[in-house]
């Protein structure tokens, strides 16, 4: 889940700008999301790497580990 560093709270970031990169036309190899927090006017990125199934993010927004990945 992805939470404003500021508010601390998912609750009022919006995505901004979304874009997902393909590859032979049909497979996700990448998603990439921009956020804008409209409570304290924070940004942020979301980045997903679906080949080394690794995420990422930066600015003002944080990853966090309310349900774990890996049970
Ligand atoms: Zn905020």
């Amino acid at each position: 889940m992805i939470t404003c560093t500021n508010c601390e709270t998912p609750q009022f970031l919006q995505i901004t700008q979304s874009r997902v990169y393909f590859e032979d036309g049909e497979v996700i190899n990448e998603l990439s999301e921009s956020y804008e927090c409209t409570l304290c006017g924070s940004t942020g990125q979301y980045v997903y790497d679906e080949d080394r199934d690794e995420e990422a993010v930066s600015g003002d927004v944080e990853l966090t580990t309310e349900r774990p990945k890996f049970a």
